[in-house]
């Protein structure tokens, strides 16, 4: 007996230094990749979708393939992302001809027409194909159900011109025209719908240029971005109400969102939208009828009235005392995954109610509850006011 314990015990750390073995200890590299789960209400019976509207790939001048675009908007937390290529400006397609050499007998072949800002077009045309970037990140899409909506930039001289996205696109190759109208009335005709992009872009002033005022004059802008990257167009919240445009914030990312927003801990621009479902019916339908939101650098930017049921439709608030002077203690808390900013009076200092956090306010009897939205926008430093009957 004695004899054996000893063997045991002898046997004892041996086994527990097989199970520890450099070779195979699983660090925390080691697991799942977690998507940016950004949860928020369901608002007058519409689920809130989380769109990037405006995004480029190696096949015309950003630095990733549209199938890590997807992979990125999958894991920053997003519905559904557009493949929005430009069409007159593609500045990686000369160097992948050169790369494919070897299959031209040495030769290194010339792109041609892939700077039509800056030069005419030939008669050659523009011959690369601009749905093919839409379909490898459909493709791509199956894997991580993030919704692709098909689309190209129509890109022009900056100052005068300026830049329109085609979004719900069928066939991208048949957009372009030497006239920049003309090839906003050629995504039209194919059913897209053009939001009008960085509209204080390379300007002094966000007001409309005369090819603008034309454009929009012939009923051809459906939508406008009021923030791209890390510009927020203030005036341009005032111009979605009154041309009746959908507002829209979108990374128009180049390089990864992980460099612009999530190293430094900011979520991504996102155009929050107001749907039944996430197909690209219901997302069109919905941008149609306006019924969007702008996301950019902790603001949420568009129509008053959609800002205010967002606001009430993601907070909770419970009275949980009463003094003696019939004072409420009401205890106000945000149910939802971003964070909302409010003021009680106007001298108060803002109250930041980051997701999940409460905050106890005091109600004097028979007062309501008035907050000023400070980190919503209805309008050019115009903030949303809400009153909230505390019973
Ligand atoms: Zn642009
Ligand atoms: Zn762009």
């Amino acid at each position: 007996m004695k004899k054996l314990l000893i063997s045991i015990l002898a046997l004892l750390p041996i086994s527990a230094m097989a199970q520890y073995n450099p070779e195979t200890l699983r660090t925390p590299v080691a697991q799942a990749a977690q998507r940016l789960e950004i949860v928020l209400p369901q608002v007058n019976g519409y689920n809130i979708y989380k769109a990037d509207l405006h995004t480029h790939s190696i096949y015309s001048d950003g630095e990733v393939t549209p199938a890590f675009r997807v992979r990125e908007a999958f894991f920053d937390g997003l519905d559904a992302i557009a493949i929005t290529e430009h069409i007159e400006y593609r500045r990686i397609e000369g160097k992948m001809l050169k790369f494919v050499k070897g299959y031209t007998g040495g030769k290194a072949l010339k792109a041609e027409n892939t700077d039509l800002i800056r030069n005419e077009i030939t008669e050659s045309g523009i011959k690369a194909d601009l749905n093919y970037p839409v379909e490898e990140a459909i493709k791509e899409s199956k894997k991580y159900g993030v919704l692709v909506i098909p689309g190209a930039e129509i890109t022009r001289e900056p100052v005068k011109i300026g830049h329109f996205n085609a979004l719900f696109t069928k066939d991208n190759n048949t957009i372009y025209d030497p006239d920049p109208l003309q090839s906003i009335r050629n995504a039209r005709k194919q059913g897209a719908l053009i939001q009008h992009n960085h509209p204080g872009w390379r300007r002094t002033t966000c007001a409309k240029t005369e090819f603008e005022l034309v454009a929009y004059k012939e009923g051809l802008i459906d939508g406008i971005e009021v923030a791209n990257g890390g510009s927020l167009y203030l005036p341009i919240i005032d111009r979605a109400r009154e041309d009746n445009l959908f507002v829209a914030a979108n990374t128009d990312i180049h390089p990864t969102t992980a460099e612009y927003y999530r190293l430094k801990g900011q979520l991504r621009n996102m155009t929050l939208i107001f749907a039944k479902e996430c197909t690209l019916e219901g997302l069109k339908e919905a941008l149609e009828a306006k019924r969007s939101l702008a996301l950019s650098g902790g603001y949420i930017s568009g129509d008053e009235q959609l800002l205010k049921d967002f606001f009430l439709a993601s907070i909770k608030h419970e009275v949980i005392g009463t003094d003696k002077k019939g004072t409420r203690k009401v205890l106000v808390t945000n149910m939802y995954s971003l964070p909302l900013e409010f003021k009680t009076s106007k001298n108060a200092n803002p109250i930041l109610l980051q997701p999940r956090q409460s905050v106890l306010l005091n109600v004097a009897k028979d007062k309501s509850l008035n907050l000023t939205l400070t980190n919503m926008l209805c309008g050019d430093m115009v903030n949303p006011k809400v009153k909230i009957e505390v019973k």
